[in-house]
């Protein structure tokens, strides 16, 4: 049996194996240890709800190979350049209208270039002074740049492991693990709030998915967000006909990683759209968190709006907030115009990318 008390401070030395056997436990019996976990250090009738946009999709020269937005493979994504300093203002003030706290940005690139570097700040600082928090995703960093990064107030930066160092070679080459452990060290060491997580279903095994969890709880402390992403099958990538994930793993992951990042909000990303009412209210359950709403996540579908405050009544959750139908529909309109030339209307191209994977 799990004893839920031995998760309720969080530890920085887990072994693989430990891990492994967490994640293999009794469904219930670890369902069980999650939920009660999850009430020590939340309210389990309180999700997370945040909205996100890309302020540059497409044309990346990383090889990800689940990603649609990679320069790599022909998705029949429709490249956008850098989104004029207005544009952005504009959405996240029509964000901040509708509720929402923080605003996410991220651009599709391997790194910024220094001649970007002006621009984004001058964003984080616009962003912030409409009382927001900002998030970004740029990929790697320098030092330098996490640094000013943070001098310009940004709150969190998201950069995923995505897998395990064992796995990972198989579906990045271009990049190494420790590429992304260094990036994600210069972001703690300026005092940036971290979201670090990563994809399942892109054929790794069980041992894969124990092992790169147990790489994110070795970051100290802890990422304050931990994305849990289901692969998006695209058309065109290398990850389109993946073997489909068992439901019931997925939710072992989110158990898991609940058990493992206990003051952490865990978040159902990428593939939502996938996912029965039931098994996203079992993942709840088992101390899912955080969602990202919106009708598309940037370049792929995510689960409707108008499902998620079907699901969010059905099972009591966020009642004091004043999500609407009618503030959905005006996201979905944000999203709509920032991609209305992004292959909108395609069910094919669907799941992306460093930003749905978030
Ligand atoms: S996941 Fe990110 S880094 Fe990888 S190809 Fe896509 S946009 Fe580029």
């Amino acid at each position: 049996m799990l004893e839920p008390a031995k998760f309720s401070k969080p530890r920085y030395d887990w072994t693989v194996d430990e891990v492994l056997e967490i994640l293999s436990a009794p469904f219930m019996d670890l369902v069980y240890a999650a939920a009660t976990v999850h009430r020590m250090y939340f309210d389990p009738d309180e999700v997370q709800v945040s909205s996100l946009l890309s302020i540059k999709t497409g044309a990346c020269p990383e090889d990800c190979k689940y990603c649609p937005q990679s320069a790599w493979y022909k998705t029949g994504l429709i490249k956008e350049s850098l989104l004029a300093y207005d544009t952005i203002m504009e959405k996240a003030r029509i964000a901040k209208s509708h509720g929402a706290t923080r605003f996410c940005m991220g651009a599709a690139w391997r790194n910024p270039k220094e001649r970007d570097m002006a621009f984004i700040l001058q964003v984080i600082r616009g962003v912030k002074s409409l009382g927001l928090e900002t998030c970004m995703t740029l990929g790697m960093l320098t030092k330098e740049q996490a640094a000013e990064l943070a001098g310009a107030g940004l709150d969190y930066y998201n950069h995923n492991l995505d897998t395990s160092p064992e796995f990972y070679s198989q579906i990045i080459t271009t990049r190494t693990y420790e590429d992304r452990l260094e990036t994600l060290r210069y972001v703690r060491d300026a005092g940036i709030k971290i979201c670090c997580g990563g994809i399942l279903g892109m054929g790794e095994t069980r041992r894969d998915r124990a092992s790169f969890l147990r790489q994110v709880a070795m970051i100290k402390p802890h990422p304050e967000s931990v994305p849990i992403n289901l692969l998006v099958k695209v058309k065109g990538t290398p990850l389109e006909k993946a073997p489909d994930l068992d439901p019931f793993e997925f939710i072992r992951v989110v158990a898991t990683a609940r058990l493992l990042f206990p003051e952490s909000y865990v978040r159902m990303s990428a593939g939502r759209e996938e996912m029965s009412e039931e098994m996203q209210a079992l993942c709840f359950l088992a101390g899912a968190n955080s969602i990202f709403y919106g009708a598309r996540l940037l370049t792929t579908h995510n689960s409707g709006e108008n499902r998620d405050i079907g699901i969010f009544e059905k099972l009591g959750l966020n009642r004091n907030e004043k999500l609407t139908e009618s503030d959905t529909d005006d996201l979905h309109f944000i999203f709509e115009k920032v991609h209305e030339n992004a292959h909108r209307d395609n069910p094919e191209h669907r799941g992306c990318a460093r930003l749905d994977q978030m």
